[in-house]
């Protein structure tokens, strides 16, 4: 899919002439000549990114480039500012406005090209992240949105990886205004520095005396530790090939020599703010991910989790020659319990019961909440002797110590059956092991309750 980039620009020759380079290079292109038009566009979602003209006669550019990044609903759309050449200060208002990145007039083919698709990277990545988020936001987590909206990019830890005291001795205290900054002049540690850290920043300078910042670049992006830190390069102004480079292996942003104080500053933030917002992205789609295979009341996995994850023990267990127990347990005339005590003393059985059978079973053990009232354990490596003792210490744990309901205020007694199973052919289907361990329940069920029923093999 390519991306769709809306160019903002009140003079129809500047429009032209950045439709015609990007169409070029297969981008779809909207274009709007004024501020209004602009937010109208990306308030219906439009486009993937913006690239934004300051001069322009009804809202100027910083001005809508604000207004996109306080909107819950637009913020993540990546706004490229462009300035003139001759006003440095531009791009600090511009970052400070919240811009992406920003590009100076009369705009290089190749810089923009290399700006526009590593921003099209980001805006894939973030768009992938806030869909699948959508589900744990429904459920009611925080919008991660919001977080980002109001959060500063300040009290971030950068590691400055610069071996020229010249050089760390100036950036190093203009960051720590703001920041925790660590400062690393060994190029070669640095790495494993940036790994133990927990950095939101690595600022990189790619003028290192005997060691190829580049290098270092792309390491820290293959790197598991530190893929997700981003990277700001620091470059001598007069290599441009060596910048490009490093935007290609993955370098977020960069900053050219003589390094401008405020735009170190504003850039670091926005950096951070970015790895924040990627970062709490990333959690909530671990917690939608978590929710949809945990049960919500005792903790333990769900019925949906179990069934697609028994499968694979199964077949790994065939094909191994190993064993495989399933436990089917049921809490005996649960519904008294409820219909005497309440719904709620229920529910407090029921965390409870998880509480015990998580104690009585190994780490690669897996217990389910198969029903209501039902739980399945899988024990993997386990045979038929081995499981029922376990099931036997289990159940003596349910009726030997009375549960707790009603805030701790009453006792009663909790008794609970068991049927056991194993799988014993080779390949055989594991539907057939439930069924046999669910027959077996039956028979603990009818022939008095509180007790274990191996199946018949
Ligand atoms: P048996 O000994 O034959 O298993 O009898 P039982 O009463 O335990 O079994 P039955 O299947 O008749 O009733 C199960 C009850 O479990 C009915 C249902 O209302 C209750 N139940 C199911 N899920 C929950 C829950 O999440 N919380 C509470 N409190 N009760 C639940
Ligand atoms: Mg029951
Ligand atoms: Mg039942």
């Amino acid at each position: 899919m390519s991306a769709r980039i809306l160019v903002v620009d009140d003079v129809p020759a500047n429009v032209k002439l950045l439709e015609a380079r990007l169409s070029a290079e297969y981008f779809d292109v909207l274009t709007a000549s004024n501020g209004a038009e602009a937010l109208k566009i990306c308030s219906r979602a439009e486009c993937d990114i913006v690239l934004l003209d300051v001069m322009m006669p009804d809202i100027d550019g910083f001005e809508v480039c604000r207004r996109l990044k306080s909107d819950p609903s637009t913020h993540f759309i990546p706004v490229v500012i462009i300035t003139a050449l001759d006003s440095p200060a531009d791009r600090v208002r511009g970052l400070e406005a919240g811009a992406d990145d920003f590009l100076t007039k009369p705009v290089s083919d190749i810089v923009l090209i290399a700006r526009v698709r590593s921003l099209t990277r980001l805006k894939m990545m973030t768009d992938e992240l806030r869909m699948r988020a959508v589900t744990s936001l429904e459920i009611g987590v925080q919008a991660p949105e919001r977080s980002a909206v109001v959060d500063t990019g300040k009290g971030g830890r950068i590691l400055l990886v610069d071996d020229r005291a010249s050089s760390y001795e100036r950036l190093a205290p203009v960051l720590s205004a703001e920041h925790i900054v660590d400062v690393e002049t060994n190029p070669a540690e640095a790495l494993f520095h940036a790994a133990e850290g927990n950095y939101d920043l690595l600022i990189v300078s790619l003028g290192l005396e005997n060691f190829d910042g580049l290098r270092l670049c792309s390491q820290a992006r293959s790197l598991e530790r530190t893929r997700h830190v981003p990277i700001l390069a620091i470059a001598d102004a007069d290599n441009n090939t060596r910048l490009l480079r490093g935007l290609e292996i993955g370098v977020n942003d960069y900053l050219l020599r003589p390094v401008d104080k405020n735009e170190l500053l504003a850039r670091a933030r926005t950096q951070i703010r970015k790895r924040r917002y990627t970062d709490h992205l990333r959690d909530n789609v671990q917690n939608s991910i978590e929710m949809a295979i945990t049960d919500a009341l005792t903790g333990l996995h769900n019925r949906r989790y179990m069934e697609s994850h028994l499968a694979t023990l199964a077949e790994q267990a065939s094909s191994r020659g190993k064993a495989l127990a399933l436990m089917m347990l049921d809490i005996d005339f649960f519904k008294s319990i409820n219909d005497r005590y309440g719904h709620d003393a229920g529910d407090d059985v029921l965390r409870e019961f998880a509480v015990r059978i998580r104690k009585s079973i190994r780490g690669i053990d897996l217990a389910c909440r198969y029903g209501g009232e039902e739980f399945v354990i899988v024990m993997p490596e386990t045979d038929l002797h081995v499981a029922g003792m376990v099931a036997e210490r289990l159940r003596r744990s349910i009726a030997g110590e009375p549960f707790a309901i009603a805030k701790g205020t009453k006792l009663i007694e909790v008794t609970i059956s068991i049927g056991l199973s194993t799988l014993e052919v080779k390949g055989e289907a594991i539907a057939d092991v439930l069924k046999r361990a669910d027959n077996a329940l039956y028979r603990a069920k009818h022939d008095g309750r509180n007790r274990v029923v191996s199946a018949a093999a």
